[in-house]
């Protein structure tokens, strides 16, 4: 079964182009129900803890310096099928191959610097979420 929760992060370069409210907006307007949420920036080694699953990608460092270069707005947000719902919501990972009207397509602006993530999995939603909130701030 599928569960009904995803982590969001709205990403340096979309909090800092002054779309979080509107990226927020497509968030609600497609039906989730935002449970926690967070305005926060995250050091570089917190940065580097988030993504280690990619530790071995190329990009990892340069991902770990744009991640920690701004602020960013951390979420868990409830839905039927959330994982899979926000991915399609989000569009692909870069931004010129995301379909049209997905929040990428509309604000991201380049394969790394693609305005949200999005949790891949329902396990990782969860690690994901914990990583950035305790059992007191989630509703
Ligand atoms: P996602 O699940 O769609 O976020 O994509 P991945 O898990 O594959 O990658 C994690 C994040 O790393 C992406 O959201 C981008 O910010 C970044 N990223 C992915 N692929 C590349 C790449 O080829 N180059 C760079 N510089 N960053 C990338």
């Amino acid at each position: 079964m599928s569960g009904n929760r995803t982590f969001t992060m709205i990403k340096p370069d979309a909090t800092a182009s002054n779309n979080i409210g509107a990226i927020l907006q497509k968030i609600n307007e497609a039906g989730f129900r935002i449970i926690a949420m967070k305005y926060t920036r995250l050091s570089a080694e917190s940065a580097g803890k988030f993504y280690a699953v990619h530790s071995e990608r190329p990009f990892y460092k340069d991902l770990v310096n744009y991640m920690s270069s701004g602020t960013i707005v951390a979420a868990i947000l409830e839905k039927d099928n959330a994982v899979a719902s926000f991915r399609e919501l989000i569009g692909a990972t870069d931004p010129a191959k995301a379909a049209p009207g997905t929040i990428r397509a509309l604000f991201a602006k380049s394969i790394e610097a693609n305005a949200v993530h999005g949790s891949d999995s329902d396990e990782n939603a969860q690690i994901e979420g914990n990583f950035f909130f305790s059992e007191l701030e989630r509703f």
